[in-house]
């Protein structure tokens, strides 16, 4: 599932190749992922495309009506699970699962292709854009440290949930949170209220540098993403916790192990990232002092 470097790394790609291009003409294949398919129909022609921005893991394609006035919409797009996009001359032969195609006023042409088509598309209205992205958390790029401790100290939620929550942070997934708390060394079930300073010190900074870094390798291609120019990241090379279940940590070689937190897979080490002491350990623990004294 692309989550913010890829999807920073296919916005960076379009941004390359769409502003100033205007777009032709708009055919839909399947259309069930789309809000509102004849909208895209009759706004798309004609208009030209200003520039491309992420946020989370939306792709705004900002657009000008043919008069030359700011568009009333932008084009939305989130790729959902399998969701890719990529421009191309119009006689590279067309993948299995294209779905959208727009015709650009170079020659060529912006494709879609989504094989379990739950990403998304929107002509999105300006005045739409507080209700829908308004709701979104904060940038993690963006993010100072005390915001981080602020928004996890307050909460007793398990911080894999809290990172995976797009109303606290907007664009983290489940690869870059398991790798994130792996490099902070912080469990996943561990509670965003009992982490202490140099745990969300060490969990900001290393959010930033493994986006960034995943963003410099294009992404992590798991099974289906690619770029806008239709090439694989390389990212998930670097992986140290994500998908690497029974494989040796690669800091102190106890196996990594897979649980369930936040209903997600979660790869950690049992070593590096302690687990949080649970209650009835404690009571356990308390149980049997008490006892003794019983005994003599
Ligand atoms: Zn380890």
């Amino acid at each position: 599932m692309p989550e913010l470097p890829e999807v920073e790394t296919v916005v960076r790609g379009l941004r390359a190749v769409l502003p100033g291009r205007r777009i032709l003409n708009v055919r839909l294949d399947k259309t069930d992922f789309i809000d509102d398919p004849a909208a895209l129909e009759l706004q798309l022609p004609g208009s030209r495309i200003v520039a491309v921005r992420r946020h989370g893991k939306f792709i705004l394609v900002e657009l000008e009506s043919a008069n030359g006035r700011k568009h009333e919409s932008s084009f939305l797009i989130h790729l959902g699970m399998t969701g890719q996009i990529v421009t191309c001359p119009p006689e590279v032969p067309v993948a299995p699962h294209t779905h959208v195609f727009l015709a650009l006023d170079d020659g060529r042409e912006l494709r879609y292709t989504d094989i379990r088509r739950f990403g998304r598309m929107a002509m999105l209205a300006n005045t739409a854009h507080e209700s829908v992205l308004g709701k979104l958390g904060l940038d993690p790029l963006e993010a100072t440290e005390e915001e981080f401790r602020t928004r996890f100290r307050s909460r007793r939620a398990h911080i894999k949930a809290l990172l995976l929550d797009q109303r606290v942070l907007r664009g983290m997934g489940n690869i870059y949170t398991d790798e994130s708390l792996w490099r902070a060394r912080i469990h996943p079930r561990r509670l965003g209220a009992n982490l202490n300073d140099p745990e969300i010190h060490r969990l900001h900074g290393v959010v930033r540098r493994v986006l960034n870094e995943a963003i410099r390798l294009g992404g992590s291609s798991i099974s289906d993403y690619v770029d806008a120019e239709g090439n694989a990241g390389e990212f998930q090379i670097r992986h140290r916790a994500y998908g690497r279940e029974g494989k040796k940590c690669s800091r102190c070689g106890t196996l990594i192990r897979r649980i369930i937190v936040a209903g997600r897979s979660s790869y950690f080490c049992p070593r590096c990232q302690p687990a949080p002491r649970t209650r009835s350990r404690k009571i356990q623990k308390r149980g049997g002092q008490r006892a003794r004294p019983v005994k003599k």
